[in-house]
């Protein structure tokens, strides 16, 4: 029997409990957490992540600022920004969306935010903690997914890892975080050979990579835990039907949109074969807004020097 990683119910538990936190902290320190969300441009797709970033702040009790600014925003005015919100007390967690526009230094302005406001866990300070053991902020999705695991009891200790996907959002990150826990850990990525022949190896599989249905039978061992973080639109017929398995739902919603969002797993062909395995979607990607949440908590506290609740 398959195990399905529900990543919507984990995020709601991880949600509820940040609500919870936040409560704490607002009886406490007379305040709820509080994140900035930094968005430049109209993209689309930012938008529809910096409105559900937003909404999961207000549906939690986090004071969310929303700072949108024009494409044509130039870099100073965003570093006076940033300067301006690390300075901020109501402001625990700060955010910069991405991709920003190209005539903006992308890398200087994620390290002009301060270390202990950065809860996407991307300056520097907080990916070398990540290595050194400290504690600091690590990137949302690969944190999500740690956390998943844990609460699904899902050893990692002693275990052989593979994780596809180099980046230093996903991949890397997620690889530091596996050692942490004590796993044996590969990072597989675009020059590796014979791909599948490693991943045969994995007790635990991550895909993090952005090429739908890539991960299909030839690459999971019988009893493999498979962790699917690729979101890709697919607007071939052929290819949607496999990869949804022909579900009519899904289906359905390609007629409507022209495209069906799959992970980079070859779902159908991969479960049957997996001990537990994540869906696209429904599974790692509900768990990033959440953890945005813990982090911005956990924030809070350590600006406030509160300590966690038991158990939190
Ligand atoms: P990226 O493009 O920065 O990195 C992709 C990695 O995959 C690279 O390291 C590359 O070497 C490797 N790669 C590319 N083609 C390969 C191949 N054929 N074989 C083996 N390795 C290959 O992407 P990213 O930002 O790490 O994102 C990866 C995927 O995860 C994307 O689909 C993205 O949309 C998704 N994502 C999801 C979430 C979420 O919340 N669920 C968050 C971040 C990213």
């Amino acid at each position: 029997m398959t195990t399905i990683l529900d990543g919507v119910a984990t995020g709601a538990t991880i949600r509820s409990e940040a609500a919870e936190a936040a409560a704490t902290i607002r009886n406490q320190a007379g305040r709820a957490p509080g994140l900035a969300v930094v968005l430049v441009g109209d993209d689309p797709a930012s938008q529809v992540y910096v409105g559900s970033k937003r909404r999961a702040c207000e549906a939690a009790g986090l004071a969310s600022f929303g700072h949108l600014l024009p494409a044509d925003t130039p870099a100073a005015e965003l570093f006076a920004l940033i300067d301006r919100l690390n300075a901020d007390p109501a402001v625990d967690g700060i955010l910069v969306q991405l991709p920003l526009p190209a005539h903006l230094p992308t890398r200087e302005l994620l390290e002009r935010i301060d270390p202990a406001k950065d809860v996407d866990g991307f300056h520097p300070v907080n990916v070398g903690r990540l290595w050194i053991d400290e504690p600091g902020f690590v990137p949302c999705t690969p944190a999500g997914i740690i956390e998943m695991l844990r609460r699904y009891d899902i050893p990692l200790r002693g275990r052989r890892a593979v994780v596809i996907g180099r980046s230093t959002i996903v991949g890397k990150p997620m690889a530091g975080l596996l050692v942490r826990e004590s796993a044996t850990v590969t990072v597989a990525h675009s020059k590796t050979r014979d791909l599948p022949g490693l991943c045969r190896e994995a007790e635990i599989l991550i895909a993090a990579v952005g090429r739908a249905g890539l991960v299909d039978a030839s690459y999971v061992a019988p009893g493999a835990v498979v962790i699917d973080v690729g979101m890709n639109r697919v607007s071939d017929r052929s290819l949607a039907e496999r990869l949804t398995g022909g579900d009519e739902k899904r289906m359905a919603a390609f007629e409507r949109n022209g495209s069906v969002l799959v992970g980079d797993v070859d779902y159908p062909a991969a479960a049957p074969l997996a001990a537990a395995i994540t869906p696209v979607p429904g599974g790692v990607g509900p768990l990033t807004v959440a953890m945005l949440l813990a982090n911005t908590v956990t924030a809070a506290r350590r600006r406030l020097g509160l300590q966690a609740a038991a158990g939190g």
